[in-house]
């Protein structure tokens, strides 16, 4: 029963200019698909294999003995909860109830972007950024490698990958260029309220 990649939710030039079709072949089509391919070996033939991968990341979360299926299960799923939030024609201004709460919990959407475009811009090697609530605020956070927030209790609302595979084909060492540019027009706000709905 192998975890099955979920498809790129579009055309894999539909983020241009901001992500080309060349970063999201090896991004989606090597690095994501590795990930998934290593981690169905692993848990081939393990309880874990019955589980989702939700269950998985929750139960080998700082398991020293478990790294390998945490690394490559966390990955599978920081991957496919990335290409979802993001959109073309995406970006600009957050809609829906999400909105109102950015406001609230951050003062500003500028002091949001900035908080998340810092988060980005300061993970220390490879990693992901994040927008979470956390007992009903929203938070912006960072976590290393495959490090996911819902081992800390706190519910993912939407992520920016910054290892360098994301972006060093498309804009080599200037990782704040390109997270600007995914945060000013790729966002998928409505998986963001979707997440946010589903987690109140
Ligand atoms: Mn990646």
């Amino acid at each position: 029963m192998a975890y099955q990649q979920p498809p790129l939710p579009y055309a894999d030039n539909a983020l241009e200019p901001h992500i080309s079709a060349n970063t999201i072949s090896f991004h989606y089509g090597k690095h994501h698909a590795t990930y998934v391919k290593n981690y169905n070996g692993l848990v081939e033939g393990t309880p874990f294999d019955a589980m989702s991968l939700e269950e998985v990341i929750l139960q080998t979360a700082n398991d020293a003995s478990k790294v390998g299926v945490f690394n490559n299960g966390a990955q599978a799923w920081n991957h496919t909860f990335y290409w979802n939030g993001l959109t073309p024609n995406g970006g600009g201004a957050p809609t829906g109830a999400i909105a109102a709460k950015i406001v609230e919990d951050f003062g500003s959407v500028d002091k949001f972007k900035d908080e998340l475009k810092n988060a980005a811009a300061t993970q220390f090697g490879s990693g992901w950024a994040w927008l979470v609530l956390d007992g009903g605020t929203l938070k912006v956070t960072k976590t290393g490698n495959a490090q996911n927030p819902m081992t800390s209790g706190q519910t993912p609302l939407l992520c920016i990958d910054v290892w360098e595979h994301a972006y060093y084909l498309d804009y080599q060492n200037r990782r704040p260029d390109h997270v600007a540019a995914v945060i000013e027009n790729l966002i998928n706000w409505d998986f963001v309220n979707a997440n946010y709905a589903a987690a109140k």
